[in-house]
This record gives C-alpha cells, sequence and structure tokens, in this order.
C-alpha cells in the first residue's frame, strides 16, 4: 500500500514528479490506474492535457548535448590532408618565409571554416528529416479517438496500441489483446515480449514488468489501451538516452571509398615529395630550394577541397529527395537508389490512390450498384431496377451495412467541412457506404458496443468483432477477402439452406476481374455470456451477408513513372495482398510488363530455388503474397543479382524492408515498425516518388562524379607544370601560395556548383549503374590526365610567352595562376556533362548556380589581380587588356579541346558496343 500511496503522490505532486520517473507504476493494479494518474475511461479532457502539457513538458527526450561547437571546429582540423599542410607551414616557419606560414595557415583556416559551415548545413538537412518522420499516437480524449502527435502525450492520457506500433511513452496497460513488444531498443533482448494487464508485485526486474509498455519500444502484435505512466525523459528510455540517440554520420560507402581514395593519394604525393627532394639533394640542389620545391608539390597534388564537397553534394541530394516527397533515414541509400534493377511495390495506396469507393454489392438478396465517388456521403445504392434501396426495407443490406460499419477501425468524420478518414480506406470506405444509406458507426456501436477482436494483419486476411447489446445478445462479425470468409460461411444470411459456395465464387473473382478489391462479411451468433473472441470462433458456421467490391484508381502519375523505369532499365514488380484478378486488372491499367503470367503466393511456396528465382525475374505481378514471401522473393531477385527496392507498410514486413537493398516504407499508412526497418520513407506513400528518387538518387552519383573529375585535373595539371619545371630547370610559374589559392577558393567555389547540377534529362535513359563497376572509369581516367595535360601545357605556354615578350616575372605568374583559373572555368561546362556535348543552350544556361560560382571566382580574380596588398602577399602584378584576352582566348580553345576529346570518345563507345 505504501508503494501505492507514493506513487500517487508521484502522480498528483506534478512538480516533483517532472523530475522523477514513476519507476513503480507496474504495482498499481489496472483500475486503480486510472484513479492514480487522474484519468478516466474517457481519457483526459483537452484542457486538462493542455495544462499538464505545460507542467510537464512536451513527450519528447531532451537534445542529446552535441558536441561543442569549438569541438566541432577543432575536428575540422583532423584529416590527413590538413596535417600535410600544417607541416607545410612549419617547413616554410623553418625557412623563416613569414608570408608563406602565414597564408598557408589563413587558408587552412578558412578550409577548416568552410568545412565547419557545410558539415553544420548538412548535419541540419538530415535533421529535419527526423523531424518529418515523427510519430503519431491514438488516444482518447474527451471520450473520443483522436489522433495526435506524439510530442503532445500527458501522464494520464488513455493510448491505443496495435501491432506495428512504436509505443509512445511509458504506459501502464488496462487492457490487453495479445499484445506482443519487442524491446530491443531498451533490453536488447529481440525476441517480442508478451504483455498482460495483470497486477504485479514487489521487486521486478524491468524485463519482467509485463504490464507496462515501454516508451521507444515496439508493438509488433495485437492491440491494448493504457495509460501514460512517464512522458520524455521520465521515460525509461529518457533515462539511458545516450545510448539511444542515434547519430546518423554523413558517411555512405561511396564517402569512405573516396576518404581512403584521397589517403592513398596523400600518402603517394608524400613518398613523390619526399623522392622528389632526396634526387635533388643528390644532384646537388641546394636544401632550401628542394624543400620549397616539395612543399609546392605536395599541396599542388593534393584534392584539398574533395572531401567537403562530396558531404555537401550528398546532403543536397537528400534534401532535394525530401522535397520531392522520398525521405532517406539512411544516407548510403542515396547512392544505393542509383543503382536499383528492380522495385518491388505494393499495390494499394502506392500504385493506386487509396481512394477506395464501394461501387457493387452482391447479397443474398440481389446485385446492387452505388452510386458518387470519394468521401462525401452523397449517393445512393441502387438496385437491379435502378431503384434506390432503403434500410428498412431491406433487411439483408441493412445488416450488411452495420456488419461493416461495426466491423471496422477506421473513423469518417467532417472535419473543416471537408469529409475524410482515419485510418484504412478500405475500411473506410465502407463507412462511407453506412453513410449514404444514412447509417452512422457511432450509432450502431451504441447499439452494439465491441467486447473483443481479431485485429486485421494481412496473413489472416481478414478481421472479426465480436459484439454484445444490451438486451443481452452477442454476434460475431467477420470481414476479409472472399477466400477466407467464403471458407468459413456455412450458409447464406436468415436462410438455412447450405451455402453454394462456387457460385458465390464466382460471383467474386468476376467481381475482382473488374479490377474490384473484393470483400466479404459475415455474421454468426455467440453465446452471451462469453466476451473473449478466440480463433477457434472465427473458423466456421458463419452467415453469409454478402460481397462489396470496390474501385481504387490507378495514380495517374504511376503510368508516367513505370515508363520512365522501364526506359531507366528497371523492371517494376507489384506484390500485393489482394486478388489476383484485382492486381492484374490494375497492372494493365498502369503499363506493367508481364501482367499476364502473374501468380499467387500460395503458387511459389511450391517452388523449389531454381524455379523461384526464375519466376522472380520473369512475372511482374504477385498477388495473395504473404510478407513473409515477400521476403523469399527480395532473397531470390537478389541471388539473380538484382539490386532490390521493396515497400511495405505492415509490421511483418519489416524482414523484406531489411532484406531489400532499399527498404521503402509508407509515410502515411505505414506502421512505425516497418518505418524503422527501412531506408527510405516516402512521405506521400506515392510510387511516383520512388522513381523521382531514383532519378535524384542517380543524380547526386553523377554529380558526385562531375566533381571529381573536374576537381582532380587542377591538381594533376598544377602538379604537372611543377614537375616539368624542375625537371627542365626552369622558372616556377607558380609558387605553392598561388597553389593553395586555387585549390581552396576557386576550385571549391566552382565544384560545388557542379554539386547543384538539376536532372539530366537523359538520366533515366541510362542503364542503372553496376555497384561493383569502379567509381572512375577508364575513359574517365584518361580524360583526367588529358585535362591535366592540356592545363599545364596551357600554362606553360602563357607564362613564358608573357616571359619572352618581356613581361615581369610577377605579371607573368599573374597570367599563370590567371590562366589556370580559367582553364578551370571553361572546364566546369565541359564537367556539366561527362559525356555529351555541353555546346549548347541547356549545357552552357542550364545551372544558373555556376554562373553564380564564375561570378564569385571573377571578383576573387580581380581582387587577388589588382589589390595591392594581394599583389604583396601573392607576389604578383596587375595584368593588361592584352594579357587577359591571351588568358580567355586559350581557354575558349581549351574548352574547345575538351569537348572535341568527348566527342572521340562517344565515337569510340559507339564503336566498341556490341551489335544487337
Ligand atoms: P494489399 O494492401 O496489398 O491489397 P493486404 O495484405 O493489406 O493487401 O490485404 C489483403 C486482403 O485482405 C485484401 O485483399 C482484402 O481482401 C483483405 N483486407 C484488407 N484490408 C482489410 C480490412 N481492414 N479488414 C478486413 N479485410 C481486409
Ligand atoms: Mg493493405
Amino acid at each position: 500500500m505504501n508503494i501505492k500511496r507514493e506513487t500517487a503522490d508521484l502522480a498528483v505532486d506534478e512538480a516533483s514528479h517532472k523530475s522523477r520517473p514513476s519507476l513503480d507504476a507496474h504495482l498499481i493494479r489496472g483500475d486503480e490506474a486510472f484513479e492514480v494518474f487522474g484519468s478516466s475511461k474517457d481519457g483526459i479532457t483537452s484542457d486538462e492535457a493542455k495544462s499538464r502539457l505545460d507542467c510537464y513538458g512536451p513527450n519528447q527526450l531532451q537534445e542529446q548535448k552535441k558536441t561543442s561547437t569549438w569541438m566541432r571546429l577543432l575536428l575540422q582540423f583532423h584529416t590527413p590532408l590538413i596535417y600535410v599542410l600544417l607541416a607545410t607551414a612549419g617547413a616554410t616557419a623553418l625557412l623563416q618565409q613569414w608570408v608563406d606560414t602565414g597564408v598557408i595557415l589563413g587558408v587552412v583556416f578558412i578550409n577548416a571554416i568552410i568545412g565547419f559551415v557545410q558539415e553544420s548545413k548538412a548535419e541540419k538537412a538530415i535533421e529535419s528529416l527526423k523531424d518529418m518522420l515523427a510519430p503519431l499516437a491514438v488516444v482518447i480524449r474527451d471520450g473520443t479517438k483522436t489522433q495526435l502527435p506524439a510530442t503532445e502525450l500527458v501522464p494520464g492520457d488513455l493510448v491505443l496500441l496495435e501491432g506495428g506500433d512504436k509505443v509512445p511513452a511509458d504506459i501502464r496497460l488496462t487492457r490487453v489483446k495479445n499484445l506482443q513488444i519487442d524491446e530491443a531498443p531498451l533490453t536488447g533482448e529481440s525476441m517480442p515480449v508478451a504483455k498482460s494487464a495483470e497486477e504485479l508485485q514487489g521487486d521486478v526486474p524491468l524485463c519482467d514488468r509485463v504490464n507496462l509498455a515501454f516508451a521507444g519500444t515496439l508493438a509488433t502484435n495485437g492491440t491494448a489501451a493504457g495509460i501514460v505512466v512517464a512522458t520524455g525523459d521520465n521515460t525509461q528510455i529518457g533515462q539511458i538516452a545516450g545510448m539511444l540517440h542515434e547519430v546518423e554520420g554523413i558517411d555512405t560507402p561511396l564517402i569512405r571509398r573516396l576518404a581512403s581514395f584521397s589517403m592513398v593519394i596523400t600518402v603517394v604525393i608524400i613518398l613523390f615529395c619526399v623522392f622528389v627532394f632526396l634526387v635533388g639533394i643528390f644532384t646537388g640542389k641546394e636544401t632550401v630550394e628542394m624543400l620549397m620545391a616539395a612543399v609546392a608539390l605536395a599541396v599542388s597534388a593534393i584534392p584539398e577541397g574533395l572531401p567537403a564537397i562530396m558531404t555537401i553534394a550528398l546532403a543536397i541530394g537528400v534534401k532535394r529527395m525530401a522535397s520531392r516527397n522520398a525521405v532517406v533515414r539512411n544516407l548510403p541509400a542515396v547512392e544505393t537508389l542509383g543503382s536499383a534493377t528492380v522495385i518491388c511495390s505494393d499495390k494499394t495506396g502506392t500504385l493506386t490512390r487509396n481512394e477506395m469507393t464501394v461501387t457493387r454489392i452482391v447479397s443474398p438478396d440481389g446485385s446492387y450498384f452505388v452510386t458518387g465517388s470519394g468521401y462525401e456521403p452523397t449517393g445512393a445504392v441502387l438496385d437491379e431496377s435502378e431503384k434506390a434501396v432503403e434500410l428498412d426495407a431491406s433487411p439483408a443490406i441493412s445488416e450488411l451495412v452495420k456488419a461493416s460499419a461495426l466491423c471496422n477501425d477506421s473513423l469518417w468524420r467532417q472535419k473543416d467541412g471537408k469529409w475524410r478518414i482515419d485510418g484504412d480506406p478500405t475500411e473506410g470506405a465502407l463507412l462511407v457506404l453506412a453513410g449514404k444509406l444514412g447509417l452512422r458507426q457511432e450509432a450502431a456501436t451504441r447499439e452494439w458496443p465491441r467486447t473483443d477482436e481479431i485485429p486485421f494483419a494481412s496473413e489472416l486476411q481478414y478481421m472479426a468483432t465480436l459484439h454484445h447489446n444490451h438486451s443481452g445478445h452477442a454476434l460475431i462479425y467477420l470481414k476479409g477477402s472472399p477466400e477466407t470468409v467464403l471458407s468459413r460461411c456455412a450458409h447464406e444470411w436468415s436462410s438455412d439452406s447450405p451455402l453454394d459456395i462456387v457460385t458465390w465464387r464466382e460471383t467474386a473473382d468476376s467481381m475482382a476481374a473488374d479490377g474490384l478489391r473484393v470483400l466479404a462479411v459475415a455474421e454468426k451468433r455467440k453465446h452471451p455470456q462469453e466476451t473473449v473472441l478466440e480463433f477457434e470462433d472465427t473458423e466456421q458456421g458463419f452467415a453469409l451477408l454478402g460481397l462489396v467490391g470496390m474501385t481504387d484508381p490507378p495514380r495517374q502519375e504511376v503510368i508516367v513513372a513505370v515508363e520512365k523505369c522501364h526506359a531507366a532499365g528497371i523492371r517494376v514488380k507489384m506484390i500485393t495482398g489482394d486478388h489476383i484478378a484485382t492486381a492484374q486488372a490494375v497492372g494493365r491499367q498502369i503499363g506493367l510488363r508481364a501482367t499476364e503470367g502473374a501468380m499467387t503466393g500460395a503458387e511459389l511456396e511450391k517452388l523449389d530455388d531454381a524455379d523461384l528465382d526464375q519466376a522472380a525475374e520473369n512475372v511482374d505481378i504477385f498477388a495473395r503474397v504473404a510478407p513473409a514471401q515477400k521476403l523469399k522473393i527480395v532473397q531470390s531477385l537478389q541471388r539473380c543479382g538484382h539490386v532490390v527496392a521493396m515497400t511495405g507498410d505492415g509490421v511483418n514486413d519489416a524482414p523484406a524492408l531489411k532484406q531489400a537493398d532499399i527498404g521503402v516504407a509508407m509515410g502515411i499508412t505505414g506502421t512505425d515498425v516497418s518505418k524503422e526497418s527501412a531506408e527510405m520513407v516516402l512521405l506521400d506513400d506515392n510510387f511516383a516518388s520512388i522513381e523521382r528518387a531514383i532519378e535524384e538518387g542517380r543524380t547526386v552519383f553523377n554529380n558526385l562524379m562531375k566533381t571529381i573529375v573536374f576537381i582532380l585535373p587542377t591538381n594533376g595539371g598544377e602538379c604537372l607544370t611543377l614537375v616539368a619545371s624542375l625537371l627542365f630547370g626552369a622558372l616556377l610559374p607558380i609558387l605553392p601560395l598561388h597553389i593553395l589559392w586555387i585549390n581552396l577558393v576557386t576550385t571549391v567555389a566552382l565544384a560545388i556548383t557542379l554539386a547543384f547540377d538539376p536532372v539530366d534529362q537523359d538520366i533515366m535513359r541510362q542503364p542503372p549503374r553496376d555497384p561493383q563497376s569502379p567509381l572512375i572509369d577508364r575513359s574517365l581516367v584518361w580524360r583526367i590526365v588529358y585535362v591535366s595535360l592540356l592545363i599545364s601545357l596551357g600554362t606553360f605556354g602563357l607564362f613564358f610567352y608573357e616571359l619572352e615578350i618581356g613581361s615581369s616575372l610577377e605579371a607573368a605568374r599573374a597570367v599563370a595562376v590567371n590562366a589556370i583559373v580559367f582553364f578551370e572555368v571553361a572546364y566546369v561546362f565541359n564537367s556539366r556533362n561527362l559525356n555529351d556535348s555541353v555546346l549548347n543552350r541547356r549545357g552552357i544556361l542550364g545551372n544558373r548556380i555556376v554562373w553564380w560560382g564564375i561570378a564569385a571566382v571573377v571578383v576573387f580574380q580581380v581582387v587577388f589581380t589588382y589589390w595591392p596588398v594581394m599583389n604583396s602577399l601573392f607576389r604578383v602584378a596587375p595584368l593588361d587588356a592584352w594579357m587577359w584576352l591571351r588568358i580567355l582566348g586559350v581557354s575558349l580553345l581549351f574548352m574547345l579541346l575538351v569537348e572535341i576529346e568527348k566527342a572521340i570518345g562517344r565515337r569510340l563507345a559507339l564503336r566498341s558496343q556490341p551489335v544487337p
């Protein structure tokens, strides 16, 4: 009793409760929980909720203390490239080249700031994704069921849970039906725990407190109701929040590959520099001179800007996808997306609009058509002579509609003047049907309250509910796929003769062949004393009330998206729990390929692995598929070498989503469990968003390639220039400081613009990228070498020409630096398309940000060339108009030479292609 008092105190004494979790909630008796937490069977009132929210704060974990800003800035210096630069700064200091030391340190610092800003931006982009996926909770407030953001929960709220939900707070369960919870996030134990509402006594360890559901854990099965006992940081998980806080780094396999790539480059360069240095010493050059040369080489060859640009390109891609309704939970998926070869999609809601409208009814006393569309209650049920049906005059229809409204977990109501559905649209359509006949769910429920239920699950293909009315009768209602329901029926409603199951099946099939989603509805009496619904109760002896057929039109945009996928070498497969004929009808409407050779889950089950692989490859429609079979299909496709994107919404889809290369969950209808297992969440549940995400994924990858192919030749060109002048003992056209300026200022400013390149019109006309293929193929390696040669030749040429005609060394160097920068400006256009010509409107004007980058670079160069401070820092002199003309002329020539190389490359590629 003592403990109970204390808990009560905890709940009442709100101020102290704030800092203390209600650790002992499991000791409260179920029926007392309401009282202890100031709640009732109707939940709390919204006013009460508001004041409690003010008192307890929102139901969310306090942001973990992030790494401090200073620390994050410091971490920017923690890269091998920066270490090399710092070492060179040290070397110049030793040589007492103070200006150089200062400039190198300054540039390193600017680079760190750029990196820091970009990283924060990228992180913010990722952070905002999390908000988009904020979970909802179903609660009872003011006696009505409502859905609200989980952050608004307060202690005392009466919460409803069902399989698939992420538990939104710590909850003392008061009613439990088969509830199983995966508590791995809390205990690490991955076997789901069966929960109950029973009272516990004494000192029970956390994992055995079966009458509590803990925030952050996942309900895998069943349903329950309970009272919130702790929210936010007071929850169990809040106590160990440090562990929970999943910080998703911006690392992806590609970024890691690139990081190790630049690591290798760095090591090679350092070895090379040491080599050059030693050779110089042995051939009698001066130590100081050689040290300077080695330093120059090191800074020229290292692509300093590359890692930062990779990160920003990826973050831009993720942001663009989110704006197109595809939220990436897991960054590597962005790259994988570009390689997808198969998309396996749900039908209902993803390929179709999920706006179900009942259009046909077949009951034992005849067949009916329903008019009206959407969720408005306008329309009527017409019999075969097109006369509107009245509920009172048609007992069969009346009972069917009543059953449909009662055996139903969704809500249909008017909000802001518009009728809408909360819950499953399939069920919503049934409520609208009832509404058209003047029957409201609330009225039916008042007369026949629900006492128990077997909730809908994809594997079952049905749901059942038990109802007791106030005059001592009990009924079980059953609704589900015709296959499962018809076989459980003994006779038609209000008739004693046995059911003609064959004819009913044919009716159902012919409705499905018209593309309708068909549900069968049945009822059965139960002994009024029994208040528990068991699986045995639903196995036989039902009276069939009829079949209901609903349309679910395909999404128009999906037709285009499917076509685009096909053009892009991506196969689209429909995997649905619905009837095979319905699936085929929809498949034909949206233009799937092999719509004739559809297959059912049961047929799949009979195949051995080899046949399964063949079926998975060739069949495009799989119907009546259970979630476990989805997993088999993914595995089989992967065995055939496919990169698979797979959609899913239910709890049991989680394994298939995890197995798929890209698991795609539904933002609107998906369960929390499926979202947790997915790599990507579609905010609008729309297949077309997958197609667009793939487009963006390919674009991100392309843009990354473009930036690499853009950046490396600058380093190559600088490096070649230096090596050549060392070899020939000539004057250095560019100094280490110039190289740092180019690499960290102008190259970065230009390369970043490529990350913003819009989606290429051709991108969905190319086959998927082979994930095994090398990052930079042979033709691009050649491009990098070729451009490096051009840059060093051009720089040399212009530099020595200036010396030849008697310009000062400072002016000649300024020409050399500007030449490299304007070669880059020309080359940024070349790089906008790695294969095709850019000498057209789209190539030159297609990316406005490129022009902004160029404008910035022009300003930089003007300052560099004409501001006396910069002149003396960089040891250069102003240029005259003729010098500029020569630089720009050669740059234009340079651009043409690269385009010619691309054109030759295209010819060669064409020739080497196998003749079809
Ligand atoms: P899908 O969403 O791919 O069409 P599901 O696995 O959700 O398939 O559903 C399988 C079958 O179960 C449906 O074809 C339908 O006959 C039946 N069904 C779907 N939703 C419900 C529901 N809420 N209640 C009863 N039966 C349902
Ligand atoms: Mg469904």
